[in-house]
């Protein structure tokens, strides 16, 4: 199997460290907000990988973590803890922010058919780790200490910038204005923070009270689940110039050597165009693709349609044109549901099959897969053999190829009005207040939903 590695950038055979098995990470969600469709589709390269890895007859180990401390609204050293503000914004614990995220990318991942890696840490877990990973450093002489954290030196570590091809001067003129005179270069970055006393999420250590930062979190359970050499990482692009390149220097000064043998990254999602951002109101998520009617697997058929490597324009025409054909791509594989067997197409099944495996294996060429298939089932024959090999390739897919068309169930908003009520009940219950949550949870009912509480919080449901 051939995978593109962007250390070399170049596409190289995989060959694993342990026989048989791939031991693999993958970069997952800080639970401060909903997941994009641009986070979205990252998640959804993951997903093939490990279908066509397993496919392969590899074991797999993946990791995939939970951010849920540490990463600050930069991405870099500078701004505030995401969950930190999240939690202050809707006045919940950072803990309840990330366990309602949490569920709701869940569900989003499973109704794209993702499935998750075999170990799903949380950052919160594993503070110890972190501070392990940080001490080693400190001991080596590659963290020292300033006022408000302890930093990685990337000038005596020397080898910064092996993924992004950028040397440090370079590092420097990208660099953002200097708030932290203490750095003994602008790009060495905090692998611990001390925390203010205000601060929400803060964990004894060495150095005072304070959390980790967002970077060692994933060098150290990585280290922790998959061992000192590993075989694949994966991520978005937008990781490559700092997140990565600085996992990369956190490992190779603690261990001596490189962590990881494969790293890959998944292009961006733009919509319209353009970037996605909060501001432009453009940050789709699942539900807002539900609420105009696209089918999650239609999302997940849309990001199949292009390589995991180029960029892909997300327009709400584009979305509805894939919706469409994969209707029809549904309905053509099931036309052939309950054909008669016929000799006849047996090899041009086998052919294709064979077409689509190398097509997978030359670095996840899904487009060109998704293209073989259509043309098998343009050949003009109807028989269980096609229906079957469409069944086959979905393996990788992951398109439900078998179920066949089954229209989705409108989804119904739910009035605003009744929505305030839940907020009030909510309050009254605060306080208290059991007639008025009362009243309240009565006039819900009355309007025809029931009201589902559970500790993330309470959801209405149409009876
Ligand atoms: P975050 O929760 O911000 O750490 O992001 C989760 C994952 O989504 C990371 O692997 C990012 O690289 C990826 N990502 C963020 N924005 C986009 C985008 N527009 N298109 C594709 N992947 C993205
Ligand atoms: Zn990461």
């Amino acid at each position: 199997m051939l995978v593109y590695n962007t250390l070399t950038n170049k596409k190289e055979e995989l060959k694993t460290v342990n026989p048989n098995e791939v031991r693999m990470y993958s970069c997952g969600p800080t639970v401060y907000n909903f997941a994009h469709i641009g986070n979205l589709r990252t998640y959804v390269f993951m997903d093939l990988l490990r279908r066509t890895l397993k496919l392969n007859g590899y074991k797999l180990l993946g990791v995939m973590n939970i951010t849920d401390v540490g990463h600050l609204t930069s991405d870099a050293d500078e701004g505030e803890d995401k969950m930190e503000k999240a939690a202050k914004q809707q006045k919940k614990s950072p803990l309840e922010i990330a366990a309602y995220y949490t569920s709701v990318f869940e569900n989003d991942v499973k109704a794209l058919n993702i499935s998750l890696p075999e170990i799903v840490p949380k950052a919160t877990d594993h503070i110890q780790e972190m501070i392990d990973f940080v001490k080693g450093l400190e001991e080596k002489g590659f963290a020292y200490e300033t006022d408000d954290g302890i930093y990685f030196d990337i000038v005596k570590y020397g080898q910064y910038g092996v993924l992004s091809k950028l040397d440090l001067d370079e590092q420097l003129a990208g660099a953002r204005v200097e708030v932290n005179d203490q750095k003994r270069h602008p790009a060495d970055f905090a692998v611990w923070k001390k925390a203010p006393k205000e601060h929400l999420q803060q964990w004894e250590s060495p150095w005072g009270m304070g959390y980790p930062g967002w970077h060692i979190e994933c060098s150290a359970m990585g280290r922790k689940y998959l061992g000192d050499t590993f075989d694949i990482h994966t991520g978005g692009v937008d990781h490559i110039p700092v997140h990565h390149e600085n996992e990369i220097a956190q490992s190779n000064a603690l261990l001596g050597h490189p962590a990881v043998n494969y790293w890959m990254h998944g292009e961006f999602m733009m919509v319209d165009n353009g970037k996605m951002s909060k501001s432009l109101g453009n940050t789709y998520t699942v539900d807002d693709l539900k609420k105009k009617s696209i089918m999650p697997l239609t999302f997940r058929y849309f990001c199949l349609n292009a390589h995991y490597r180029n960029k892909i324009n997300f327009t709400w025409d584009a979305i509805k044109a894939s919706q469409k054909a994969y209707i029809r791509l549904l309905e053509a594989v099931n036309q052939n549901k309950n054909a008669e067997n016929d000799e006849s197409a047996k090899e041009l099944c086998e052919n294709a099959y064979n077409q689509f495996l190398e097509a997978v294996n030359d670095d996840l060429n899904i487009p060109k897969a998704l293209g073989i298939l259509w043309n098998l089932l343009r050949s003009g024959k109807c028989a269980r053999e096609i229906f079957d090999t469409a069944v086959r390739m979905d393996a990788v897919f992951g398109l439900d190829l078998e179920k066949g068309y089954v229209p989705m169930e409108e989804e119904t908003d739910i009035p605003q009005e009744l929505l305030e009520k839940l907020e009030q009940r909510a309050q009254a219950r605060k306080e208290k207040n059991w007639a008025l949550s009362d009243k309240l949870r009565d006039e819900i009912n009355q309007a025809g939903y029931d009201i589902k509480d559970s500790p993330e919080g309470s959801t209405l449901v149409k009876r």
